[in-house]
């Protein structure tokens, strides 16, 4: 099966042909650097997160950006309120957010900075200028909507509609719906020159300017939540391809549906977020991971303690089944049932394959997963062989879920016995070689503090053997 992506912009499911054979290039708008990001961000990043292992698993060479917002209202106020500089606000927020990424193994290659990027933002301004797309107030620059016709295409509403919706904040603007490419500076505010005056980029220019460094005038997907169709993504558009006049800018645009708690969105502003350090201080990585994709990306997603805890359960199956397979005698005669079971394996790696194919479905691909584990577990009741072929089909369609979906192979609590068994070893090793040199003294210092601790030792002739006590 052809791999189907949702665009925004067709509102349907296209087949997915990127712009470059064999190459992918995909834009995430990142997290304005204000506070902690929360489980709502998690949920956006790991669903692209999973997006991009699918199409490098797919055989594509994958380069993925998403952007650190460094500079904004946003930053400016909270750095007030706080009595610091934009700069350590950022700086500690942008941090503590690559720590969450790097714990929640989310990977883009590049995390461009706004204030790092204000040439760059300069230059897509003065193309907008040059094309008769922006102009300059008292306040600021800004774009012209009415001169881009296409206005409104992404979210498709008609650019009355959207002008209506929105604030006045400056009744020199050209149209209501106009907004601002650079403003200028206010006392107390970082600011960098330009050819207009001393200021600051707006919002949606750092996406423009930094898709097109790193991804170039015309790229594959580009995404986000769904709250940034409007404005931000409708703005975006008008700018990139009013400046660089290549369309479309973004050949596949894909939106994520929110985490909610209680029925509303989790957001900052409505103060019921849970922060992604202290969600990870409860669970695994591989939890949220799983809970996150347990939905399609493109459907709101609950947020309760319990859904977490049953998702903790059911990787708990995974690895427990992967266990039991693992503690198997290999053999390589293959019985008749065995046949018809690789069967089955070799069709759960297809099914697993359409699932994800179509849109990345990912609750059906873990469908799959369950379904295969539950039936496997009941054709091994009793067994304590296995044979080698089917062996291997089985450990290839869960490498392929642990990869897809970001979970290691092992689970902790594996991981964690085999450590503890290994660290036994080392130990029993250094006693011994005390008891070689005579030194009885710290040898049974060793015992006793390993039995304090629930280990016992017990010498026979030949070795030491040890037990939980
Ligand atoms: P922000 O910095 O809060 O504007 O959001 C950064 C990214 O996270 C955007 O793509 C948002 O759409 C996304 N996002 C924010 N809150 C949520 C949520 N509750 N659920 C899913 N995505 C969210
Ligand atoms: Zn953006």
């Amino acid at each position: 099966m052809v791999l189907m992506i949702y665009n925004t912009m067709t509102q349907k499911k296209e087949v997915f042909k990127p712009l470059k054979e064999g190459e992918v290039r995909m834009y995430v708008c990142g997290p304005t650097v204000y506070d902690y990001s929360h489980i709502g961000h998690a949920r956006t990043y790991t669903a692209f997160d999973v997006i991009h292992r699918w199409l490098e698993f797919k055989g594509f060479k994958v380069t993925w950006v998403m952007n650190i917002t460094d500079i904004d209202d946003k930053m400016i106020n909270r750095a007030k309120k706080e009595g610091t500089t934009v700069f350590e606000l950022a700086t500690r927020f942008s941090q503590a957010f690559f720590k969450d990424m790097d714990a929640l193994g989310i990977k883009p290659d590049v995390f461009p900075f706004a204030t790092g990027h204000i040439p760059e933002i300069i230059e897509v301004i003065k193309k907008l200028e040059k094309n008769g797309y922006a102009y300059v107030i008292d306040d600021g620059v800004y774009f012209d909507v009415s001169k881009f016709k296409d206005y409104g295409k992404l979210s498709k509403q008609k650019r009355e509609e959207l002008i209506k919706h929105r604030i006045e904040p400056n009744p020199n603007k050209r149209n209501p719906g106009d907004f601002a490419l650079w403003k200028f500076k206010k006392p107390g505010e970082p600011s960098w020159p330009s050819p207009w005056g001393e200021g600051r980029p707006g919002w949606h220019i750092e996406c423009s300017a930094m898709s097109s460094k790193y991804l170039g005038e015309q790229f594959d997907i580009h995404g986000g939540g769904n709250d940034l169709i409007f404005p931000h993504h409708e703005n975006e558009i008008a700018q990139s391809e009013g400046a660089f006049g290549k369309k479309p800018w973004v050949k596949y645009w894909m939106h994520t549906g929110f985490l909610n708690i209680k029925g509303e969105k989790m957001s900052k502003s409505l103060g019921n977020i849970i922060p992604i350090k202290d969600a990870l201080q409860k669970w695994e990585p591989e939890v949220l991971r799983l809970f996150f994709v347990s939905k399609h990306y493109r459907s709101p997603i609950d947020f309760r303690e319990e859904y977490l805890n049953e998702t903790k359960e059911s990787l708990e199956r995974i690895y427990t089944f992967l266990e039991k397979i693992e503690k198997l005698k290999v053999v390589s005669k293959m019985e008749k049932q065995e046949k018809e079971m690789l069967n089955k394996v070799k069709k759960a790696i297809k099914d697993f394959e359409n699932a994800m194919d179509d849109d990345f479905n990912t609750p059906k691909a873990l469908a799959v997963v369950f379904n295969l584990v539950k039936s496997m577990n009941k054709f091994l009741e009793g067994r304590t062989t296995i044979s080698s072929k089917l062996k291997e089909e089985i450990n290839k369609f869960l490498c392929m879920f642990f990869y897809v979906f970001g979970i290691p192979k092992k689970g902790r609590k594996i991981v964690e016995k085999e450590l503890v068994e290994k660290l036994v070893e080392i130990l029993i090793e250094v006693r011994n070689e005390l008891r070689k040199k005579k030194d009885f003294g710290l040898a049974d210092k060793i015992r006793k503090k390993m039995k304090d601790v629930g280990i016992l030792l017990e010498d026979t002739l030949t070795s030491t053997e040890w037990k939980l006590c």
